[in-house]
């Protein structure tokens, strides 16, 4: 029962950053773009939250078997497989002694160095759904001060609003990740934004060539935990990303689906 404790090796933190590449004109697109964002949070409907996982979810993450298995294998950083599977979410914490090494995004926001690729050549691709302008990471990764300091700062707004400290913990986690529960956290989840919506239906149609996954439908809140965010985007390999975009499964589905094969 407490796989959580298992270490992923206590490898160093790593944290280095470099700039790969400049674009120029991005921070002429960073106020819309938040504005965007708060548009949208604003206008999103929000659906009772989930009190507790769906029946037949399986809180297991692929990186469990394997460390389960081998305990003491702590192994160089690209040893670990499927780490592009690793579950996050309000039942799964980011797993003990996490390391990334992170690299800089157009816009200054950091991501794992392994999904850099990936992301640029997608974000470069979805262009065309969004006026022939890059579309911007404004949230990549997240330490787990910052993500505590959303979280406070969320459950404050709605304090200030007058609602009662279990109603507005209850619904600042609809949208902010308890801490230490966010994919953020991993550093290959983020969130995009555009010049125009048409690029989050761009993205739902074609992130999966590129490894990436429309990570919280609003029909799957149920079983994501997580009210739909047309914004964020959770990279899992292409393989992963194709099989989940043509069955229609979120994350939770496809690594039950997946665990029930083995
Ligand atoms: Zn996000």
């Amino acid at each position: 029962m407490n796989e959580r404790t298992i270490s992923t090796g206590g490898r160093r933190v790593q944290r280095r950053t470099r700039r790969r590449r400049h674009i120029g004109g991005i921070l002429l697109m960073l106020l819309p773009a938040a504005a965007l964002i708060g548009a949208l949070h604003a206008a999103s409907p929000r659906p009772a939250p989930p009190t507790s996982p769906p029946a037949g979810h399986l809180p297991v993450t692929a990186a469990d078997a394997v460390l389960s298995e081998e305990p003491q294998d702590a192994g160089p950083a690209g040893a670990d497989t499927d780490w592009y599977l690793t579950l996050v979410n309000r039942w799964n914490p980011i797993p003990e002694h996490y390391e990334v090494n992170l690299v800089e995004t157009a816009g200054g926001e950091l991501v794992d160095e392994r999904i850099y690729e990936p992301l640029m050549e997608m974000l470069e691709a979805a262009k065309e759904g969004n006026w022939n302008q890059l579309p911007l990471v404004v949230s990549g990764y997240r330490t787990q001060e910052e993500q505590q300091r959303l979280y406070d700062d969320r459950i404050a707004k709605y304090r200030g609003q007058g609602f009662s400290e279990s109603e507005a913990k209850e619904m600042a986690e609809q949208w902010v990740a308890v801490p230490g529960h966010s994919e953020h956290q991993l550093g290959f989840a983020v969130d995009i934004n555009g010049a125009t919506y048409d690029v989050y239906l761009w993205l739902q149609e074609n992130s999966y060539k590129y490894g990436f996954i429309f990570r919280y439908p609003g029909n799957r809140t149920e079983i994501t935990g997580t009210a739909e965010e047309v914004w964020h985007y959770r990279y899992v390999g292409v393989e992963a990303a194709t099989e989940m975009y043509e069955k229609g499964l979120c994350l939770e589905e496809y690594l039950a689906e997946r665990q029930g094969e083995e």
